[in-house]
């Protein structure tokens, strides 16, 4: 079942090495399966080790000359990228679409904030100063730091939004004058093809990014690559364990983007319309659950628990969803099979644990039956030390748990071993500042403010994982400072 308006072609994927377009890998083919209807729809060709070190010594000796381009032409060739990424826009929405279900709502803004942080990097790639540290006259020595990109950087990324990891990421990385070997989940393998494409026509000499698709071997073998200096990383918190122990025997620093089980805190002062249809749409409507900054766990004052559950049930029955293809869609099918089971496995644990199901809770049949979809799902009363409270479901459902005072919403929230982001409704300035200082996570947004802010550090702490993306701290991870002194 697919839309008739829109063309569904894919795009042949290659291995991209340098200037070459390889149509296979040493690491087989991978079936990419439609989650809208389960049918093999695609061959994605799989690079192995071999071409995992080809690609690493290309992308080496692309540094060379890279690290060396004025900085003002490495803006330049960047915001060329971003122009070319805006005039790609509807294309690449498309792609993200045919990659995993994402509904083009959905991509369509992914797209545009891609395009931001393309263009935000760009412009700090001839604004990166030296901080002078001491002078002559005050220590008898003049000390300065200087920043200095790595060489290669390890690229390994997940499938849920597949254009927007990489925008996260590539300009910050090269912006700083790195090169990269990006590894996209074989799960999402158009976009980054047409990404490739693009990175080729903005100028950016060959070599500076190379892109394999490619299974998890093609990810260990790019992290343990001697000539990779630093790996950064978005995925789980398992895969993310592997790459820490194998980056420990070559001391190789990695920024880790894991996942989250973000609190919501809804106190009774809040505007209701509001928090409930962010709470709601943000939670399980838009992306389906399948992102990991989500405010999946909410928090609701007793004095309006009642009320917002009501309200939150109400908005659930207006999520349309449906083919991703279609512009009316807000929510499509989870990834894949094994996500779609993985979920439904706990929405059945979250009933035997005792949490209410106020509405969904199973895979839509009909027209749809084929495809990955589940029914936005909204659970109340939910233990927060239950499965549902403490661990990422990744998918459309919704944990609702009751607090009474201030102080034990913020326990509640803390009590996690994820701590990504935080999100408070309240019309009560101080309350805001004051619980969002006592929040253990990466970020905090109030009433509604938005995510994935290109201007401001995004990463989280704990199984949330290491370092940041995003504002200065996202470049300065590209970056090694060393200290000079002079006598
Ligand atoms: P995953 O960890 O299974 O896979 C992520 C990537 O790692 C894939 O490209 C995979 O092929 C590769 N990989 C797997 N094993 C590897 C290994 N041993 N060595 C190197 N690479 C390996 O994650 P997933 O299940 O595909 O993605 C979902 C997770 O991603 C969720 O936990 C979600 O919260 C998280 N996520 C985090 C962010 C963020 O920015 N914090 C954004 C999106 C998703």
């Amino acid at each position: 079942m697919t839309s008739q308006s829109v063309d569904t072609t894919r795009p042949a994927v290659h291995l991209r090495i340098g200037a070459e377009r390889i149509a296979t890998g040493s690491g087989g083919v991978h079936e990419h399966v439609n989650p809208v209807d389960g049918t093999v729809d695609a061959q994605i060709p799989l690079a192995g080790s071999a071409e995992v070190d080809r690609a690493v010594r290309t992308a080496h000796d692309a540094f060379a000359e890279w690290r060396r381009t004025r900085p003002a032409e490495r803006r330049r060739m960047l915001t060329k990228l971003a122009d070319l990424l805006e005039a790609n826009a509807e294309e690449l929405g498309r792609l993200g679409t045919l990659d995993n279900g994402t509904p083009l709502s959905a991509t369509a803004g992914l797209v545009a904030s891609s395009i931001e942080w393309t263009r935000y990097y760009a412009g700090w790639a001839d604004k990166l100063a030296s901080e002078v540290t001491g002078s002559f006259a005050a220590d008898g020595e003049f000390s300065y730091t200087l920043g200095q990109p790595y060489g290669v950087i390890g690229v390994i990324i997940t499938w849920n939004g597949p254009l927007i990891s990489l925008a996260m990421k590539i300009p910050a990385a090269l912006a700083a004058g790195n090169t990269v070997v990006v590894k996209p989940s074989e799960l999402t393998p158009f976009t980054g093809e047409l990404f490739a494409d693009l990175v080729e026509q903005a100028g950016i000499p060959a070599g500076v990014v190379n892109v394999l698709p490619g299974a998890p071997e093609a990810g260990a073998a790019l992290v343990e690559h001697p000539l990779v200096k630093k790996v950064t990383f978005t995925g789980g918190p398992d895969t993310a364990r592997k790459i820490l122990h194998s980056c420990a025997d070559l001391m190789k620093p990695s920024v880790l983007e894991l996942g989250g089980k973000s609190a919501n805190i809804v106190f009774a002062d809040a505007d209701l319309d509001q928090a409930c249809s962010h709470g709601t749409m943000w939670s399980i409507g838009v992306l389906s659950g399948q992102g990991c900054a989500l405010p999946t766990r909410m928090l609701v004052q007793d004095s309006i628990y009642e009320e917002v559950v009501g309200r939150v049930k109400a908005i659930t029955g207006l999520i349309a969803v449906g083919d991703p293809l279609d512009a009316g869609t807000v929510s499509g099918p989870v990834v894949n099979e094994v996500a779609l089971h993985r979920i439904l496995g706990m929405i059945e644990r979250a009933q035997s644990d005792g949490a209410r199901l106020v509405t969904g809770g199973h895979r839509i049949e009909g027209a749809l039956a084929d495809g990955f979809f589940i029914e936005p799902t909204v659970f109340a009363d939910v233990d927060p030390q239950s499965e549902l409270a403490q661990k990422e479901v990744f998918g459309p459902v919704l944990a609702i748990t009751p607090f009474a005072t201030e102080q034990e919403a913020i326990d509640i929230a803390n009590a996690s071993e994820y701590g990504l982001s935080g999100y408070i409704q309240t019309n009560d300035l101080r309350r805001a500042h004051r619980v969002a200082e006592e929040l253990t996570t990466g970020e905090v947004l109030i009433n509604g403010a938005t995510n994935l802010g290109v201007n401001r550090p995004f990463g989280g702490i704990g199984l949330s994982g290491l370092g940041k993306e995003g504002g200065r701290q996202g470049i300065e991870e590209f970056l090694r400072f060393k200290s000079i002194a002079i006598a």
